[in-house]
């Protein structure tokens, strides 16, 4: 029986989906063909059109995945925005090469998105052999893009479907080079599994936008964007500091000036630490307008800055992370902030920590307190305490999905005449000096510091316990901050406060 359906749209870009020997001899180079050429190798498209579903398609000229890039992610997010009233569904043939990357960048150039978006490609094409891959992920792309005909729910995301997964986009990574099960998505689970049935795992997926939402995309690429590997002995060279350096001079003088670089760092975002001036040069590029961020070379877990004291460093010298994004999602999601020509650099770094597609699996909201650089000191006789006013709390985050809420102070010193550690009590709302007790519900704990020669180190206070029970996203919170111990000087440049929170699907 025909099935009510807008169809879907199937939009071919090449790849190894689309290609076949370009002489006869079989063993001859592949090249791509033309989607009428493609098609002819899947009758299994006539059959379901047989049972009523529209299938269109629109290509691009085709090619081998390795020569896609910006300009093709705007091709592909154009048809999408001319075409998306017509469909229930959309599907990308792509190579595998960089199928992560346009999945990614599609997904933060595609806003409020209310349909599938299936990307797919095979290992071998249904044009050079009848063992292939090609024909079962086509056509099960094909059912996902189109829920309402296949009767499963629909994805209203950026994904991949390949080798029996449904990934989402911009979480997933290529892991082998010649396997039908090609690909991973090493920090979320598959949002979908296929095999005698699809099986969409309802609680992963995105929700649907909001009522009176509408999809809107976003086509300004700023590719001014480059990624640093660090690696045991670079720290001894210049090459980091050079290709921080060559291009970037002043971003906003030069419009084609480097304007972030992303490094793959160790671990839970280590870089080496004993080669001062080696540091000093991220520090120069991000004072000189740069976003530098941070990403793990390790494929599973989290870069984590400044969570933790003893990871502050990269916090200090200026970077920022995106809990466990991915390199090809971290390139493509500053590519498309970058494009936002009103964004301030600033801006670009709190928006990249944020999840905003269901790239990672925490998002930090800062709350940047307008307050001066200051200083105070704890002698016999003397109070030393300040009091950070209170300002609206930034974030779309919920009590219960706060991993932490720290109270950070950038540019701090601390020195002590005493031996350490140096005590002090932080108080969440407190309306009057005279009502500081360790009975207030605001106080969130007495803290130990150990004072440092340093200069510009991050010291934090870790308020999530208080934070969480007494404000709500967008209520006021002031901080007050007792320094216990006599003999003391703490002072600072600036003040934020930092909540991580949980995404709440994925
Ligand atoms: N080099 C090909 C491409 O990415 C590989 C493939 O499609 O599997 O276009």
């Amino acid at each position: 029986m025909a099935v009510a359906t807008r169809g879907v749209l199937v939009i071919y870009t090449g790849g190894t989906i689309g290609s076949k020997p370009r002489d006869p001899d079989p063993d001859s180079p592949q090249v791509v063909v033309p989607w009428k050429d493609l098609e002819k190798g899947h009758p299994e498209l006539r059959t379901l059109k047989d049972s009523g579903l529209r299938i269109e398609c629109e290509e691009i000229e085709p090619l081998d995945s390795c020569n896609v890039g910006p300009k093709e992610w705007q091709q592909i997010a154009g048809i999408i925005e001319r075409k998306y009233a017509e469909f229930d569904g959309f599907v990308i043939l792509h190579g595998t090469d960089t199928m992560v990357y346009t999945a990614s960048a599609l997904s933060f150039m595609l806003r409020e998105l209310a349909k599938p978006v299936i990307l797919t490609g095979a290992q071998r094409s249904a044009l050079v052999d009848v063992r292939n891959d090609a024909s079962q992920n086509f056509i099960t792309a094909i059912l996902l893009a189109a829920p309402a005909f296949s009767k499963i729910p629909a994805v209203p995301e950026v994904c991949i479907y390949f080798g029996g997964k449904l990934l989402r986009g911009n979480r997933t990574v290529k892991r082998d080079t010649a396997g039908y099960d090609a690909y991973e998505s090493p920090n979320l689970a598959p949002l979908g599994e296929v095999g005698d049935r699809i099986a969409i795992h309802e609680t992963r997926v995105r929700p649907m936008p909001g009522a009176g939402r509408l999809f809107n995309v976003r086509k300004t690429l700023d590719t001014n964007v480059t990624s640093v590997l660090i690696y045991p002995g670079i720290q001894q060279t210049d090459l980091a500091q050079r290709q921080l350096e060559g291009l970037a001079a002043r971003p906003s003088a030069r419009p084609d000036a480097l304007k972030a670089a992303i490094v793959m760092a160790y671990g839970s975002g280590n870089i080496p630490t004993l080669w001062p001036e080696w540091l000093e040069s991220f520090r120069t590029a991000r004072n000189n307008g740069m976003v530098v961020a941070a990403v793990s070379q390790c494929k599973r877990g989290a870069v984590e800055l400044g969570i933790y004291e003893t990871s502050s460093l990269l916090l200090e010298l200026g970077f920022v992370a995106a809990s466990d994004i991915t390199l090809e999602a971290a390139l493509c999601k500053l590519m498309v902030l970058l494009g936002e020509e009103d964004l301030s650099q600033d801006e670009v770094e709190e928006l990249y920590q944020r999840a905003s597609a269901g790239e990672q699996s925490t998002s930090v909201f800062l709350t940047k307190y307008p307050v001066k650089p200051g200083v105070v000191r704890q002698s016999a006789g003397q109070t030393g305490s300040v009091r950070i006013p209170g300002r609206p709390i930034e974030g779309g985050w919920q009590p219960s999905q706060v991993e932490g809420a720290l109270l950070r102070f950038r540019g701090a010193k601390l020195s002590s005449m005493k031996r350490p550690p140096v005590l002090f009590s932080v108080y969440l709302n407190l309306e009057r000096a005279e009502d500081a007790s360790k009975d207030h519900p605001g106080f969130a704990g007495q803290f130990k510091k150990e004072p440092s020669t340093k200069n510009d180190q991050i010291i934090l206070f870790d308020v999530t316990r208080v934070l969480t029970a007494l404000v709500k996203p967008g209520d006021r919170a002031s901080f007050t901050v007792i320094l216990d111990t006599e003999g003391t000087e703490f002072s600072w440049n600036s003040v934020e406060l930092a909540i991580i929170s949980k995404e709440v699907t994925g």
